[in-house]
Formats: C-alpha cells, structure tokens, sequence
C-alpha cells in the first residue's frame, strides 16, 4: 500500500534493521520503546486491522514468529499488544502484534 509506513519499512524504503524476518513476517524495533525491549511483529501482506483479516493461517504465522523471536533473544516473560482501531489507539493501520520485555510501561 503506497502511503502505509510499515510497508514502506517492509520494502526497504528506510533501510530498517529487522531483528528477523522469515517468508511471511517481519520484526522491527519500535521507534518510540514503552519498555527495555518493545518489538513490532508486522505481517509483509498489507491488511489494515484486525478487523480486515481474512487470512486464518495469517495470526497463527504471528504468533509463531513472537514466540522465534522472543525464544531467540532469550525473552520468556513478555506481553503482547494488539491495538484495533483509533479508539483503541491504533496509529498504523498495518496489522501488527507489539511485544513488550523488561521495564513495560503500558
Ligand atoms: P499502534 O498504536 O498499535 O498502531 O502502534 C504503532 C507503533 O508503531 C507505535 O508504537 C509507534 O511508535 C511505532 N512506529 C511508528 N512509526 C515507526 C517507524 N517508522 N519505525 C518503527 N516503529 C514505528
Ligand atoms: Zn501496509
């Protein structure tokens, strides 16, 4: 999507370090960290929110890469966010899981 920041970072537009990537997902540092270790894991596909999901394998490829990464960089305890919505303050409107470690102040 031509005016989505997340797939611009996906395309390579920023030269974003991925912290890991695979086929179908991304992982990259939150510009703004809430906590020591605040990671977002963003599909490469473009779908808006969960509300425009309509991928069932999609979630599950989510989940799997925040467990990869978080098993890679030794993190056990950690919480995972998903915004839907401006309400709920969603600010990118590319679907995306936050992973949250150490010191979380949200
Ligand atoms: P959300 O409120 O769930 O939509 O979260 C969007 C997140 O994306 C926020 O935590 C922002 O700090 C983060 N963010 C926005 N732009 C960038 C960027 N260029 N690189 C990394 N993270 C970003
Ligand atoms: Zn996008």
């Amino acid at each position: 999507m031509d005016d989505c920041i997340f797939c611009k970072i996906i395309s390579g537009e920023f030269n974003t370090d991925f912290v890991y990537e695979n086929e179908d997902v991304v992982v990259f540092k939150d510009i703004n960290p809430k906590a020591d270790t605040h990671l977002l894991v963003v599909p490469r596909k473009h779908v808006a929110s969960l509300n425009e999901l309509d991928d069932e394998l999609l979630m599950g490829k989510l989940l799997m890469t925040v467990k990869e990464v978080t098993k890679k960089l030794g993190i056990s305890s950690y919480k995972t966010i998903i915004n839907t919505g401006k309400e709920a303050g969603q600010v990118v409107f590319h679907l995306h899981i936050h992973i949250l470690a150490g010191n979380i102040k949200l």
